[in-house]
């Protein structure tokens, strides 16, 4: 079937994501930037499914690291027909505090990152016969949050980026969307999602709990199926009810 490449997908949502779209007979091209071994162990789980999957290390917001991987991957597996930007970090603090650098830094992954994957990515995308770019966005991109504004404005910033892209590469039969999960159960959350905070939380939600990485895996691979041809520019929801 197709090749897709997930960024980010030693762990979380990413993990998740990279393991659904093997099930779906994806090639996968699982990218981590430190934990080498953590995704080798996907690569594993992949395999031991009877799935096909490559290590692809590099940093989403360095340039030449991206180019340089992502035509290499690209030449490993024969092609490219879905992106997944999930790469992401979230530094917290109030905007008053926040400093200029971990502004920047959270930019650089987050948004550009993807940009800089999506730019690698799309002559092979657009090669294709049926080319996805799938974003992970955020609640937080669409409604804000006090204390989260750097990651607030690059996932925000993603969103943009997806409809721009959905435009340009419409005419190529290459759909661009974003889904943008609510409260997910991963690493990132967990500090968060402990204790008084969680249950105060789990009132905001009316599914009352919080979300799997499958949950959000879900929506990536039905937006990568051929189901999902005629969806494009879109932002897809998975968030218990949260923001409607
Ligand atoms: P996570 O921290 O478990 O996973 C993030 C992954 O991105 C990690 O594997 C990390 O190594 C990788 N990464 C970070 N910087 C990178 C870089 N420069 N280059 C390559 N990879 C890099 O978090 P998660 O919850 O699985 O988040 C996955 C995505 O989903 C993120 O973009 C996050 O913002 C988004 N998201 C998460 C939630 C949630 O509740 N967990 C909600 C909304 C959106």
């Amino acid at each position: 079937m197709g090749v897709a490449l997930v960024t980010g997908a030693s762990r979380g949502i990413g993990r998740a994501v990279a393991i659904g779209l093997a099930q779906d007979g994806f090639v996968v091209g699982v990218n981590y930037v430190h934990s080498e071994s953590a995704a080798a162990a996907v690569i594993a789980e992949i395999k031991a499914a009877g799935g096909q999957a490559f290590s692809v290390g590099f940093d989403v917001s360095d340039e030449s690291a991206v180019e340089t991987a992502i035509k290499t991957f690209v030449a490993q597996a024969g092609g490219l027909d879905v992106l997944c930007n999930n790469a992401g970090i979230a530094i917290d603090g109030l905007a008053m505090r926040v400093s200029r650098q971990d502004w920047q830094h959270t930019l650089d992954v987050n948004l550009t990152g993807a940009f800089l994957c999506c730019k690698a990515a799309s002559r092979a995308l657009l090669k294709s016969p049926a080319g996805r770019i799938v974003n992970i966005s955020s609640v937080v991109g669409e409604q804000g949050n006090a204390g989260q504004v750097s990651y607030a404005a690059s996932k925000a910033g993603l969103i943009g980026l997806t409809r721009a892209l959905a435009r340009e590469y419409a005419a190529r039969g290459v759909t661009v969307n974003c889904v943008s999960p609510g409260y997910i159960e991963t690493e990132m959350t967990a500090a968060h999602l402990t204790g008084e905070k969680k249950s105060e939380l789990l009132k905001r939600i009316p599914l009352g709990r919080v979300g799997t990485p499958e949950d959000v895996a879900s929506a990536v691979r039905f937006l990568a199926s051929p189901e999902a041809s005629y969806i494009t520019g879109q932002v897809v929801r998975v968030n218990g009810g949260l923001l409607m």
